[in-house]
């Protein structure tokens, strides 16, 4: 699988047996990190003397249960989509106090991009001065939002985003009723493990109805856009599909066969689709159809 160079690094680390204070998990999101992370806790805190958690002793136990007295996590609390500066000290806390085990303590922040400034700062205290026994697994899809103070004290593992092909014939495992289209254009959409959450939602299903794969391609052409404009209630998603299009369109069209009027224009309205992504992920009343009908209107005209 897409993983193994990410399991290889933490299997010589843990066989080393020299495992850095902090270690930051990187990628894109939907490939692994998290799950991953949360192995490596386990195994971290196993007592069998095995690179890979035993599931069976009492530490393997708790933690699947959830009850391990050596792990303190650090999420988004409901309702805010923020790490604060409570929850770090909560954490610093954790770090100072002796372990269930007498052994070592994992501290895991999971999505560490939301740390917010104020707990940032008061990270760093704990990564330039880390107690005996304490790993910080920090998981992050957006790293380049991390302080490069934070970013700098941490020992890096990048995971790579597996080829189509491999991603296809894993997610095919996964879902194996699902129609190759689905299938292709979730994985457009999302890495693997992302995509096999979004397959299973009815935005996506929308989605996947109003391109009506019978009649258009998975491209952007005249056809796929007249479709998408027909959509009487298009969501998010449609605009994130619409964006990625473009971004396609643009790396692949040679500029010689795109005039330089055309191509700018199609690149305004990619960037138009971005701000109004990121709008709505902010949390703004924005009205999707007009301003997705507006795009969609525009593009058709410069693609003709
Ligand atoms: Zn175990």
């Amino acid at each position: 699988m897409w993983l193994r160079e990410s399991h290889k690094k933490l299997d010589s680390l843990l066989t080393s047996r020299n495992i850095p204070h902090a270690i930051l998990f990187t990628g894109n999101a939907g490939v692994g990190k998290s799950e991953l992370a949360d192995a490596f806790s386990k195994a971290l805190l196993c007592k069998s003397n095995t690179n890979l958690p035993c599931d069976e002793c009492n530490s393997c136990n708790l933690f699947d249960n959830y009850t391990h007295g050596d792990i303190h996590h650090l999420r988004c609390e409901d309702s805010k989509n923020n790490i604060g500066i409570e929850q770090v000290r909560s954490a610093i806390a954790f770090a100072n106090k002796t372990s269930a085990f007498g052994d070592r303590k994992v501290i895991l922040i999971d999505p560490a991009e939301r740390l917010n400034r104020n707990a940032s700062n008061a990270l760093l205290k704990l990564l330039e001065e880390p107690p005996e026994n304490t790993i910080l697994i920090l998981v992050s899809s957006q790293d380049g939002n991390l302080p490069a103070t934070v970013h700098s004290r941490c020992f890096q593992i990048t995971f790579q985003s597996p080829d189509f092909h491999i991603a296809y014939h894993w997610l095919s495992e996964q879902l194996p009723d699902e129609s190759e289209f689905s299938k292709a254009t979730a994985l457009f959409l999302r890495q693997p493990l992302k995509a096999l959450s979004l397959i299973k939602t009815k935005e996506f299903k929308k989605l996947i109805t109003a391109l009506n794969p019978s009649k258009s391609g998975n491209g952007l052409d005249i056809d796929v856009l007249t479709t998408l404009a027909r959509e009487k209630n298009p969501d998010k998603l449609f605009l994130e599909y619409l964006c990625l299009q473009l971004e396609k369109f643009l790396r692949e069209t040679p500029t010689a066969t795109l005039n330089s009027h055309a191509s700018k224009n199609i690149f305004k309205q990619q960037s138009e689709l971005r701000s109004l992504i990121a709008k709505i992920e902010q949390g703004v009343a924005l009205n999707i159809k007009l301003n997705f009908t507006n795009v969609v209107n525009k593009l058709v005209s410069l693609i003709k």
